[in-house]
């Protein structure tokens, strides 16, 4: 199956960046938007797993995820994929607030798939949330400078998901496991 692990805006949070992100789809209906209730951060891309290996990752990234605190994120500021919009492919929304904290967990969760044996990216991480995507590289500059006044109100992420992604299927994602963030840990 084809997972990946995640933190989630709150409703609130996500109507907030819907309110801004609406009148651009109008403005590029040719783009694919992400639907506003699947969009995520994305912590880790695990891609294609064998179901047996999901018990030792629940319990490997669960530990992982218990060591590390809540964070407090707002979702503000754009960018794209790769980062030359004149020739991009992804639009998306920045996130702010504990953003090493963020990187710290992404990097402990990357050690646990690796742990579990799968080959996970080695590419820097940066925090986003998809908005649109195009199939060919295009001009995304406009609208990446549209949303650059994007803020949202704050929010603290207080557990992470390991989530089934069906390509073409309803629903899009399917929770397969929840980890609690610790309040009382401390980084590393
Ligand atoms: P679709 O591929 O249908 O456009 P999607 O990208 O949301 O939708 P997946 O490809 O299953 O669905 O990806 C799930 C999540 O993992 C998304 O947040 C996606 O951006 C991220 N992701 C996918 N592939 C990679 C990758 N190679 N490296 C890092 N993140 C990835
Ligand atoms: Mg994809």
């Amino acid at each position: 199956m084809r997972l990946f692990v995640a933190v989630d805006p709150p409703t609130t949070v996500a109507a907030e960046i819907e309110d801004h992100v609406s009148p651009l789809r109008a403005r590029s209906p040719a783009l694919r938007w992400t639907l506003p209730e699947d969009r995520h951060l994305t912590l880790v891309f695990l891609g294609e797993v064998p179901e047996s290996r999901v018990p030792e990752i629940d319990r490997r990234m669960g530990a992982e995820v218990a060591r590390h605190p809540p964070l407090s994120l707002e979702v503000r500021g754009s960018g794209t994929f790769p980062e030359n919009s004149a020739r991009a492919r992804v639009l998306w929304a920045a996130v702010e607030g504990d953003r090493h904290r963020l990187t710290l967990l992404s990097y402990g969760l990357r050690g646990a798939a690796r742990n579990s044996g799968i080959d996970v990216t080695r590419r820097p991480y940066v925090p986003h949330l998809t908005l649109a995507r195009s199939k060919r590289p295009c001009d995304l500059g406009e609208l990446r400078d549209r949303l650059d006044g994007l803020r949202s109100s704050g929010f603290t992420a207080t557990e992470v998901r390991l989530v089934r992604s069906r390509i073409g299927g309803t629903p899009r994602y399917e929770t397969i496991a929840t980890w609690e963030l610790a309040p009382r840990a401390t980084d590393g």
